[in-house]
């Protein structure tokens, strides 16, 4: 030990790059000191995109400062490095080193996952964030990600989405019937068994999709990031609420092995940083979303509607369907699903005699 710390000393000393990642592997122990690290992060997003993308630049520029630039990381967009979908396997299989992307996203793979997004009319923002920090949920996401050699974090919420962009109007249940829809995870699950037809598409193809009329309908965001791809010049009817995404959380996720190189002191610049760029993102998306929403109230050709009352009660029945078929599905499924609910009805007490209860009567 006494050798490594000597040899390290002397290379920081010589201002020599002590040695990479791998070399750092190669006795089984990082050295302290002086040695650097360079990872490359990919995402799911538009290069630097509004919200997203810069929540996945400002969190490699901040752990870059941090660090004095002894881990420095460069952010590729979907489709630079890798497709946007395929962010979980890149990063798991160790081709680069970080990703930031969505955990519903790994549907298919790893369905768990989807309830460290979203969940069709479950937890807020602050309410995912209660439990991830404080009750439990980032233990059982690490727990989840450790087969595939991935260590999660959360890394920013978007807060209540909103219910889609249409171009056609929604007034009853029987509208939804044949409503061709870019809506992923759960949320497709439970369009398609109330009549429609989702389908994935990454957020780079979404408005030519709508534009050309391939679909009839499509869930992104919020006013902040609808606005920036111009979902307005593409549907006239902006539903909401986004039922389907109440509090989605994104996700920072680091290759095992890169993640272990790391001494003490970088690590908990990465666990700051991404707690940094959680909040960092909120309050983006807060207020570009109020400057998005009063952009969009001025325009005549934008109507701005609720869902009505059957629709939401219908897609909040048949998401208690889904979400139930999804937790007997899989052990883990059912063991996340079961924290996450036992979570959820104390949290929504909580939610009913504060957030709520202002909320309904703010103004009158
Ligand atoms: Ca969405």
């Amino acid at each position: 030990m006494k050798r490594r710390e000597f040899v390290g000393g002397l290379a920081a000393a010589a201002g020599l790059t002590a040695c990479t990642q791998e070399s750092a592997d190669c006795d089984g122990q990082p050295a302290a000191g002086g040695e650097t690290f360079s990872w490359s992060c990919v995402t799911s997003w538009p290069p630097k995109f509004p919200g997203l993308g810069m929540a996945a630049e400002n969190l490699a520029g901040r752990i870059g400062t941090a660090s004095s630039g002894r881990l420095t990381t460069k952010v590729y967009g979907g489709g630079e490095l890798v497709p946007p979908l395929e962010v979980f396997d890149a990063v798991s299989r160790g081709t680069v080193e970080m990703g930031h992307g969505a955990a519903y996203y790994h549907k298919g793979k790893v369905d768990a996952a989807q309830f460290f997004t979203a969940i069709p009319f479950g937890m807020t923002a602050a309410e995912m964030n209660g439990w991830l920090y404080y009750g439990g949920g980032l233990e059982l996401w690490h727990e989840l990600y450790e087969p595939f050699n991935l260590v999660p974090f959360p890394g920013g919420n978007t807060s209540v989405q909103m219910g889609g962009w249409f171009n056609k109007e929604i007034n009853s249940i029987a509208d939804l019937k044949g409503l061709k829809m870019r809506i992923p995870g759960l949320g497709g699950e439970v369009l398609r068994r109330a009549g429609g037809t989702p389908v994935m598409l990454p957020g780079s193809e979404i408005f030519t999709a709508l534009q050309t009329g391939s679909i009839d309908a499509t869930e992104w965001i919020g006013p902040y990031n609808d606005v920036s791809f111009g979902l307005h010049k593409a549907a006239k009817y902006y539903y909401y609420p986004g039922w389907q995404e109440p509090g989605p959380n994104l996700e920072v996720i680091i290759h095992r092995k890169a993640w272990d190189a790391l001494p003490e002191d970088l690590k908990e610049i990465v666990r700051l940083a991404c707690q940094a760029i959680n909040l960092d993102a909120a309050s983006d998306y807060a207020h570009g979303n109020a400057m998005s929403l009063a952009q969009l109230r001025e325009n005549p050709d934008v109507e701005i509607r609720p869902f009505p009352d059957d629709v939401l009660s219908l897609l909040r029945t048949t998401s208690q369907e889904v979400v139930t078929e999804l937790m007997a599905s899989d052990p883990a499924a059912g063991k996340i699903g079961k924290a996450y609910f036992d979570y959820l009805e104390k949290a929504k007490d909580n939610s009913r005699i504060s957030d709520q209860a202002y909320l309904a009567r703010r103004d009158g």
